[in-house]
C-alpha cells in the first residue's frame, strides 16, 4: 500500500522559497522585494483608504450569508467587464461578453485553462520568457501538453525582442493558446508598443491562435485605468473570441480577500446558456463558490461614483509614488556604479524592476546583505523607500563588483 513517506521529496521553489528565507532572517537590516504588494513608505503594506470605506459598507449590509452561486456576483463581474472592454451592456445582453467572480487572478487563470483544456480541446500554450512564475503551472495542472515559451526579453539589449516574440508564434499550432499580459509586464515591465500590438493581433488571427489575455496591474502601467486596456480593446474590436484574467488584488490592495474575474468573449451569444454550465461545472469542482466580503467591496467601488471617483485619484497617486521611487532607485545606483547603465528602471513600467541579476547575485545580496528578490532580481518597486533605497543601491553594486 502507497504511503505518505512515499511521496517524492521536494524542497520549496520560487517566490515561497525566498519569502520563507525572508521571514527566517533576523537581520534588522532585512528588506523584502519579494511580492507585488504595495508598500508604503515606512514599509507597511498600503490599503486604500476607499477600500476600508467600502468594506465596513460591505459589512453593515451584508445580513444574507447564503451560498453565492458557482459564477459569484453577477453584478460585481459585469463591472469587471466594463472596467475591462467600457459600454459592454448589450454586448452581456446578448452572451457576447460573460464573467465570472474568481479566486483572485490565478483562480481566473485556472478556470479559464480547464475550461479551455476540458471543453476545447486546447493542448498548446505559448507564455512569454520570462513570465509570471505560475503560468506555466497552472496550465500544465490543467492538463495542457505542450507548453512553450515565446522569446519576449532580448537579454543583452534588454529590450523587447519583438522579432524573436513574431517569429514564434508565427510558429505556433492552429488554437495554441497565447497568453498576454495585457500591461505592466511581469518580471520585465517592457509593455509593447500599439503598433506592435496590431502586428501580434495580424499574426494570432492569420494563424488562428487564442488570445488569454492576464491583466493584474491596470492602470500602474500608464498611471490611467483606461489606456493600460488598450491591447485587450484592440483585439476586441478586431473581433477575437478570447479570455482575460483580470487580478484586483493590487489595484485595491486586497491581497488575501481574493478578488478576480474572468472575462469571456465570444463572437455569438447563442451558446452562452450551455458555457455558463460548463463554467459552474468546473467551479464547482475546485471550490463550489467564491466569497462574498472582498468582491462585494470591488463591486461597491466600482458601481459607486463618489467611491469610485476617490479610488481612481488614490490610484494616479500609488503610479506617481511608483515613478518617483524608480527615479530615485536609477540616481542611487548612477552615483554609486557609473561602470553600468541603469536607464532601464525608469524606461520600464508598473511595479516590478528587472536587475537582470544571475541566480549567484541574487544569492549573495541575500546571504551578505539580507536583501531578499526573485528570479533574475525581480525587485518590487515599492519595497524600496527612502531609508533603504541608499543601502540597497550600495549592495546591488558592491554585489556586482564581487560576483
Ligand atoms: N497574473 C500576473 C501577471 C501576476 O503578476 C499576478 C500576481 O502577482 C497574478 C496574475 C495573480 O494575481 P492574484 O494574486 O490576484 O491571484
Amino acid at each position: 500500500m502507497v504511503q505518505f513517506s512515499d511521496v517524492p521529496v521536494v524542497g520549496q521553489v520560487g517566490y515561497i522559497e525566498v519569502n520563507t528565507a525572508f521571514q527566517n532572517d533576523v537581520s534588522p537590516l532585512k528588506v523584502d522585494l519579494i511580492y507585488g504588494t504595495f508598500r508604503s513608505e515606512d514599509g507597511s503594506i498600503y490599503l486604500l483608504p476607499v477600500v476600508k470605506r467600502a468594506e465596513n459598507m460591505v459589512v453593515n449590509d451584508t445580513l444574507n450569508h447564503d451560498y453565492l452561486s458557482p459564477t459569484g456576483i453577477e453584478g460585481f463581474s459585469k463591472s469587471a467587464c466594463r472596467l475591462l472592454l467600457g459600454d459592454i451592456e448589450k454586448l452581456w445582453n446578448d452572451g457576447k461578453v460573460f464573467g465570472v467572480q474568481s479566486i483572485g487572478g490565478t483562480g481566473a487563470l485556472k478556470i479559464g485553462a480547464e475550461f479551455l483544456s476540458r471543453h476545447m480541446n486546447c493542448t498548446t500554450v505559448y507564455y512569454p520568457d520570462p513570465s509570471w512564475e505560475m503560468h506555466g503551472a497552472v496550465f500544465s495542472f490543467s492538463g495542457f501538453q505542450n507548453k512553450i515559451q515565446y522569446r519576449y526579453m532580448n537579454r543583452e539589449t534588454l529590450e523587447i525582442d519583438f522579432e524573436g516574440l513574431c517569429e514564434d508564434i508565427s510558429n505556433a499550432p492552429v488554437d495554441s493558446v497565447v497568453i498576454l499580459h495585457a500591461c505592466g509586464h511581469n518580471p520585465t515591465g517592457l509593455d509593447l508598443s500599439k503598433e506592435q500590438w496590431r502586428t501580434i493581433a495580424e499574426i494570432m488571427k492569420e494563424r488562428k491562435l487564442i488570445p488569454f489575455f492576464d491583466i493584474a496591474y491596470q492602470g500602474m502601467a500608464s498611471g490611467d485605468i483606461e489606456e493600460d486596456t488598450w491591447a485587450i480593446r484592440h483585439f476586441h474590436s478586431e473581433g477575437f473570441e478570447f479570455l482575460c484574467a483580470q487580478s484586483f488584488s493590487k489595484m485595491f490592495t486586497m491581497y488575501n480577500e481574493r478578488v478576480g474575474n474572468l472575462t469571456i468573449v465570444q463572437k455569438s451569444g447563442h451558446n452562452i446558456g450551455s458555457l455558463k454550465v460548463h463554467i459552474e461545472r468546473i467551479v464547482r469542482s475546485l471550490y463550489s463558490s467564491p466569497s462574498n466580503h472582498g468582491a462585494m467591496a470591488v463591486f461597491q467601488i466600482l458601481s459607486n461614483p463618489e467611491l469610485y471617483d476617490e479610488w481612481s485619484s488614490s490610484f494616479k497617486a500609488m503610479a506617481a509614488r511608483m515613478i518617483e521611487l524608480r527615479k530615485a532607485f536609477r540616481k542611487a545606483l548612477e552615483e554609486e556604479g557609473a561602470f553600468r547603465k541603469w536607464n532601464h528602471i525608469t524606461d520600464q513600467k508598473g511595479m516590478f524592476i528587472l536587475l537582470h541579476l544571475t541566480d549567484n547575485q541574487v544569492e549573495y545580496l541575500r546571504n551578505f546583505h539580507h536583501i531578499y528578490m526573485v528570479n533574475s532580481g525581480r525587485v518590487n518597486v515599492t519595497g524600496l523607500n527612502f531609508t533603504n533605497i541608499s543601502y540597497v543601491a550600495k549592495a546591488i553594486i558592491d554585489t556586482l563588483r564581487k560576483n
